[in-house]
């Protein structure tokens, strides 16, 4: 099927900047977000397609040879075929972050207004770790969180003074404007600016608030109920507007973002959605076959070791592994089957097992080099 244009796919003219791209792209990803489109083959395709062309559009590079080439030019390259969504979002992270992600993280609400005539300032946004076990990864997980912040003076209600602790601001005469005059040849201009000494304001602070010393804000600890959906990893972030600092003097306050850190399982480890387990068995195990309980994330699960097992085979447990995020699928728990061999040996064991060497079916046989190749077999389809 041929591509459709990347700029028609946006919606945007051949000479958008790229903060139109931007913007289209991530209302494009917003509409047709598999999340709000359950099971829509299309809006699956729509939502692939626009990360495509973004993809493209919004590296300067990788645009100059669109433009001059079209899809021909990026023959080779590295972009789009998105297998999944997933791959979107990581690849994107960073627009995510600037306010879609939000919205499907369920960050709280609220949009910043405009900035006021005041002294306020903007409260800064505080990052903080949220250390997460596969357990909780795999499940999602609800998460109470401590943390320290600014938040507004409950004596001045964020003005920074004591009751009647303004006066007017001398520099301006509590306009809050300063006028500047200036001539030239073409007559005369009077340029009108916000007043530097008040902000703005007119007032000034006369009198203190004795809590916060005149910041409007003072340090409390706070508590912070998270909600993180099943499938993150480490580096995803949750962003929840306008729950970090307050601002100074009555400024809006940042944002609160929750950076998602995995823990180190002891017995697992992690692969993209799939769980990597080693088990090891005995050699009468694995040579006469047996049943044993392996641990997953959901508890115990019986698995069959045939007879004739050999170090190094796989065993598949479909669906044991972790959830995708923002997805239908399920990662695999992949247990490598490793077989033991003793290391200390009572003198009636060795006796035993020197008996056994001299049987038939016990002593290892010129064999062909074949064990790159067994190897590569059992391995090959694991992760695709
Ligand atoms: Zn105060």
């Amino acid at each position: 099927m041929a591509k459709r244009d990347f700029y028609e796919i946006l919606g945007v003219e051949k000479n958008a900047g790229d903060s139109e791209i931007k913007s289209n792209y991530r209302k494009m990803a917003m509409q047709y977000h598999p999340d709000k489109n359950p099971g829509n083959a299309e809006a699956e395709e729509k939502f692939k397609e626009a990360a495509e062309a973004y993809e493209v559009l919004s590296n300067p590079e990788k645009r100059a040879r669109y433009d001059r080439f079209g899809h021909e030019g990026m023959r080779g390259q590295d972009y789009g075929g998105y297998s999944n969504v997933n791959d979107i979002f990581s690849a994107f992270s960073d627009i995510f972050g600037g306010g879609i992600f939000d919205d499907f993280f369920g960050g709280g609400g609220g949009q910043r207004g405009g900035r006021r005539r005041s002294m306020a300032e903007q409260g800064s946004d505080l990052r903080i770790k949220l250390p997460l076990t596969l357990e909780e990864i795999s499940k999602g997980v609800e998460k109470t969180i401590k943390i320290k912040r600014y938040d507004t003076c409950n004596t001045c209600n964020g003005t920074g003074a004591e009751r009647g602790g303004f006066e007017k601001c001398t520099t301006c005469n509590g306009t809050g404007e300063i006028r500047q005059v200036s001539r030239s040849m073409f007559g005369q201009f009077v340029n009108i600016s916000a007043c530097p000494a008040c902000n703005g304001t007119g007032q000034i602070i006369s009198n203190p608030c004795s809590t916060c010393g005149g910041e409007g804000r003072t340090i409390i600890e706070d508590t912070v109920q998270v909600k993180i959906p099943h499938g993150v990893e480490s580096g995803n972030y949750l962003p929840l507007r306008g729950k970090g600092h307050a601002g100074r003097r009555g400024g809006q306050p940042g944002d609160l973002i929750v950076v998602v850190e995995e823990k180190e399982h002891k017995l697992f480890r992690r692969q993209g959605d799939h769980v990597i387990y080693h088990h090891t068995v005995s050699f009468p195990e694995a040579s006469l076959g047996a049943e044993i309980f392996v641990p997953t994330l959901y508890g115990e699960e019986k698995i069959k070791v045939s007879a004739g097992t050999q170090p190094g085979t796989v065993v598949r447990l479909k669906g044991k592994g972790i959830p995708q995020l923002n997805g239908y699928n399920h990662g695999d728990q992949i247990v490598y089957l490793n077989v033991f061999v003793p290391t200390s040996l009572s003198s009636k064991e060795k006796s035993l097992i020197k008996e056994l060497q001299q049987s038939k079916n016990i002593i290892v046989e010129d064999q062909p080099d074949n064990e790159d190749k067994d190897f590569l077999d059992r391995i090959k389809n694991l992760f695709f």
